[in-house]
């Protein structure tokens, strides 16, 4: 063995020495196995120029495998004081490539660690997935990837197009600026403890530029009305936004007979290029 993280104890080792009893409130379910971390990173590849930023290490296993796969750069973000305590031969052997920082992803400034391009790779909290997507899509153009394990619902309503029950609020947000892929399935057994569902790995892609043009609170307030009532009629729908919401539907070329589902990206921004 050359690489000295190869040479590490076992993650189950690691685990039992550092009493890393899983936590349910920090969304705590570990991947052992490293061949399927190893795929996971080198589906996240080709590395981009800047850092590479994982959030919740844990006990390592995909950050081991980010380091083998030969990432230039990690900053893994950690809230567990006991995983990062665990994490520190990885540090060792790592040779400088890894910095570990304590605190909590959803107040953790990017900008703090690394300048950008950030490159995003984890096995993330599904207690705060959302949230977390969200908070990264909006400032979308500091990211060259994203590429997360989430469960397999949240990954089909970000991959979700229109005319289906997926297709939402988070769809439009994560699709107006990233082109969004789901890219395999992991089942509970992988593992430790088990999740109850399956899990989906998931790659947001920015785009050069939005889909389309719309200011961002503009939009979300015309996706927030038309979805909140999405069985409607939009020009019932989007009438606390507009009380002539049919007349801005017809300005927009929307039939006002449609629901929210089935319009694209596009038609939402042409709405919020009107409010
Ligand atoms: N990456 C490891 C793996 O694949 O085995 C662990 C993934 S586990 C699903 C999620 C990790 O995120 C846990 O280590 C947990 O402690 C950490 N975590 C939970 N909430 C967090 C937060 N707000 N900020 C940073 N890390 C968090």
């Amino acid at each position: 063995m050359s690489d000295p993280i190869e040479a590490l104890p076992p993650l189950r080792e690691v685990i039992a020495r550092h009493d890393l009893a899983a936590r349910k409130a920090l969304g705590q379910n570990f991947l052992l196995d490293l061949n399927l971390t190893r795929k996971i990173a080198r589906a996240a590849m080709p590395w981009a120029a800047g850092a590479v930023i994982e959030i919740g290490p844990g006990p390592g296993g995909l950050t081991r495998a980010l380091l083998l796969e030969g990432a230039p750069r990690v900053f893994a973000v950690e809230r567990d004081e006991r995983c990062l305590a665990a994490l520190q031969d990885l540090a060792a052997a790592a040779d400088g490539r890894l910095q570990l920082h304590s605190g909590d992803a959803l107040e953790t400034d990017f900008a703090t660690l690394a300048p950008p391009p950030w490159q995003v790779v984890a096995n993330l909290p599904y207690n705060i997935a959302t949230p977390l997507i969200l908070s990264w899509v909006a400032q979308a153009d500091h990211f060259a990837r994203i590429t997360v394990l989430v469960q397999k619902e949240v990954a089909e309503r970000l991959a979700a197009k229109p005319g289906g029950k997926t297709y939402g609020r988070l769809a439009v947000a994560a699709q107006w600026r990233c082109e969004v892929r789901m890219l395999f399935d992991i089942g509970p057994k992988a593992f430790v403890p088990p999740p109850k569902v399956t899990s989906t790995l998931v790659e947001l892609q920015p785009r050069a530029k939005p889909l389309a043009e719309a200011e961002p609170a503009k939009l979300e307030r015309v996706t927030a009305a038309a979805f909140n009532q999405r069985r409607k009629m939009l020009r019932a729908a989007l009438k606390p936004l507009w009380p002539d919401a049919d007349a801005k539907l017809h300005m927009a070329g929307i039939d006002p007979t449609r629901r929210a589902e089935t319009l694209s990206i596009e038609e939402f921004c042409a709405l919020a290029r009107l409010l």
